[in-house]
C-alpha cells in the first residue's frame, strides 16, 4: 500500500478528495451500460482523486506518483462507456475538469485546456466568431473536450467530417509523459494517433488544439417511418444529397422512439420508426423538398414548435443516448457497436434486422468514413444472457458486419484501437513503469501478445500508417 499521507503532504497546493464514498464516486463511468462490465467493474476504485489546475500542477502530481510508483488514471467527467477512465489498480483519479480555459480562438481552430465541457467550448467559439467543434459526442453538455479525445470516437458532426481517427480532426496535443522528470510532448499529424482513444495509457493531455466550423442555429427534425428499413433507406438517400447541409442522421426503429423519448412522445405515432435529422437552417427548404420526393413525414421541427422548453437537443436522442433513454425505462437492454461498411450498408442492415427482429432493435448513425457513406450501428439489445449476447456478436461478424465490442475495457478487445509495436514503443518512452491507467492496454501487459489478430479496428495500427 502506498504512502497516502507522504503523497498528499507533497502535493500541497493542489485540490485533493480522499473521502472514499468521493473517491469511489469519481472513480466511475458509464460502464454500467454493460451488463458484463457491470459485473467485472462494480468494486473498482482509486485512492485518491487529484484535481490539477494547470499544466504545472500536473507535472507535480505525475512526478510525486511517479516516485511511490502509484498508478494514475486520467479522467474528464467520467462519461465514457466502457471502464475507460475507471482506475483498476486503483490509486490516483487525476480530475482534469478543472483545467477549463479556453486560450485562443483563431479562424478555424481553437487552443483549449482538456478540461473545458464540449458545449461551453462551442459556446465560447460561437460567441467569438461563430464557430463551433466540426463534431461532438452526444454527451457534448457534459463531457469534457480532453475526454472526448482520449476516450471518444465521433458524434454528432461525423456525417460530415468523419471521426476522430481522420487526419486533420485533431490539430495539436500537449500530452505530459509519466516519468521522474515529466516531459511536456508537443504531438501533431500522424503522432496524435498515438494519444487519441489511448485512454490516458500514455500521457496526460494538458492542451487540445481543434479544428473548428461555422456555427448555425441547428434545426432539430424527426421523420417518421412505418418500417425501419424504409427510414434507413430514406437516410442513405439524404446522406448522399450533396447540397443539404444536415450534422445528424440516425433512423431508430420502433418502438424505441414512441416508447423511450419521452418529451418527443407527443408527436411520435406508437410503432413508428425515426429519422433524427440535424440540419442547417438555411438548408431547410430543400430538405423539406427532399421528403416531399421521398414522400417522408416530418413528424417534429424544432423550429416550427411553440416553445423547447423542456424538450432534449435532437443530438441527445441520438448515439449512446438512444440507449440511455431506453436503459432508463428498461434496464434489460444493452446495445451493441457494429460496422455495417460500404457499399452494401443498407443491405447488412436489412439482413441483421430480419436475423434477430425485436431482440436487437435498430439504431444506426450515418457517418462518413474514408471517404464514403456507410452506418455505424448502436442497435439496442434485449440482454437475456452472456452467452446469448456473444452469439448474436458472432452472428453479426459472420455475416459481415464487424463489432466494436462495447462489453470490454481493454483497447484491444473494445476493438476501436489497434495496439502495435510503435504504440507499445510509445508508451515504454512515456510511461516506462506503466502506472498510466494500468490494465488497459493487453500489448502492454502481456509481452506474448499477438498484434495480428485479423480484428478489424476504428483506429488502425501505426505500423501500416507510416
Ligand atoms: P472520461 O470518460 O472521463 O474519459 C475518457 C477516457 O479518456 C478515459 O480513458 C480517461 O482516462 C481518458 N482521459 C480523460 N481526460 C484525459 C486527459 N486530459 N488526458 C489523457 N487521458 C484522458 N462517445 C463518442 O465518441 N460519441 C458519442 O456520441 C458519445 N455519446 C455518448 C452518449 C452517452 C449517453 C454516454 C454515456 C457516452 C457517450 N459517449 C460518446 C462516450 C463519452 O461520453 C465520450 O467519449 C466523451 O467524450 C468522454 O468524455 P469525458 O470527459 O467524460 O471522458
Amino acid at each position: 500500500m502506498a504512502d497516502y499521507e507522504a503523497i498528499k503532504k507533497e502535493l500541497e497546493g493542489i485540490a485533493i478528495e480522499d473521502n472514499p464514498a468521493l473517491v469511489k464516486q469519481k472513480s466511475r463511468d458509464f460502464y454500467w451500460y454493460s451488463p458484463i462490465l457491470k459485473g467485472e467493474l462494480e468494486n473498482v476504485t482509486g485512492d485518491l482523486i487529484v484535481s490539477p489546475t494547470s499544466e504545472e500542477e500536473v507535472i507535480r502530481t505525475l512526478k510525486v506518483a511517479f516516485s511511490h510508483g502509484v498508478p494514475v488514471t486520467a479522467r474528464g467527467t467520467g462519461t465514457g462507456n466502457y471502464g475507460q477512465a475507471m482506475p483498476l489498480s486503483g490509486g490516483i483519479v487525476l480530475s482534469l475538469a478543472g483545467m477549463n480555459k479556453v486560450k485562443e480562438i483563431h479562424p478555424g481552430r481553437v487552443i483549449t485546456e482538456p478540461g473545458v465541457i464540449c458545449s461551453d467550448l462551442d459556446k465560447q467559439t460561437r460567441a467569438h466568431s461563430g464557430q463551433e467543434l466540426r463534431f461532438h459526442p452526444s454527451t457534448n453538455q457534459t463531457a469534457t473536450i480532453g475526454g472526448f479525445v482520449a476516450g471518444g470516437s465521433g458524434g454528432v458532426g461525423s456525417i460530415h467530417w468523419g471521426g476522430l481517427r481522420d487526419l486533420g480532426n485533431i490539430i495539436r496535443l500537449r500530452v505530459v509523459t509519466m516519468e521522474a522528470e515529466p516531459r511536456v510532448l508537443e504531438l501533431t499529424g500522424r503522432d496524435l494517433q498515438k494519444v487519441s482513444h489511448a485512454y490516458g495509457t500514455n500521457g496526460i493531455i494538458t492542451e487540445v488544439e481543434m479544428p473548428l466550423a461555422p456555427a448555425y442555429d441547428w434545426v432539430d427534425v424527426l421523420v417518421g417511418h412505418d418500417d425501419f428499413m424504409d427510414s434507413v433507406r430514406f437516410a442513405d438517400a439524404l446522406a448522399h444529397e450533396n447540397g443539404i447541409l444536415i450534422k445528424e442522421l440516425a433512423p431508430i426503429s420502433a418502438p424505441v422512439p414512441h416508447l423511450y423519448f419521452t418529451r418527443h412522445k407527443p408527436w411520435i405515432r406508437e410503432g413508428q420508426s425515426v429519422t433524427v435529422v440535424v440540419v442547417a437552417p438555411f438548408a431547410m427548404d430543400a430538405f423539406e423538398a427532399f421528403c416531399r420526393t421521398a414522400k417522408a413525414e416530418i413528424v417534429f421541427r424544432s423550429d416550427k414548435v411553440e416553445s423547447m422548453k423542456g424538450i432534449p437537443h435532437a443530438y441527445e436522442l441520438a448515439w449512446n443516448h438512444t440507449t440511455l433513454r431506453a436503459l432508463k425505462v428498461d434496464p434489460n437492454f444493452t446495445y451493441l457497436q457494429v460496422q455495417y461498411a460500404s457499399p452494401n450498408h443498407v443491405e447488412k442492415v436489412g439482413k441483421m434486422v430480419e436475423m434477430f427482429g425485436d431482440e436487437v432493435l435498430g439504431h444506426l448513425e450515418f457517418i462518413r468514413f474514408n471517404g464514403e457513406i456507410q452506418c455505424a450501428g448502436l442497435p439496442l439489445v434485449r440482454f437475456t444472457t452472456k452467452e446469448r449476447l456473444e452469439e448474436i456478436m458472432r452472428l453479426h461478424e459472420e455475416n459481415g458486419c464487424p463489432i466494436f465490442n462495447p462489453h470490454r475495457y481493454t483497447l484491444e478487445e473494445g476493438g476501436m484501437k489497434q495496439t502495435d509495436q510503435v504504440q507499445l514503443a510509445f508508451k515504454k518512452e512515456t510511461d516506462p513503469m506503466g502506472l498510466l491507467n494500468p490494465g488497459k492496454m493487453i500489448a502492454w501487459e502481456n509481452p506474448d501478445f499477438d498484434f495480428k489478430s485479423g480484428q478489424n479496428y476504428l483506429f488502425p495500427g501505426l505500423e501500416a500508417l507510416g
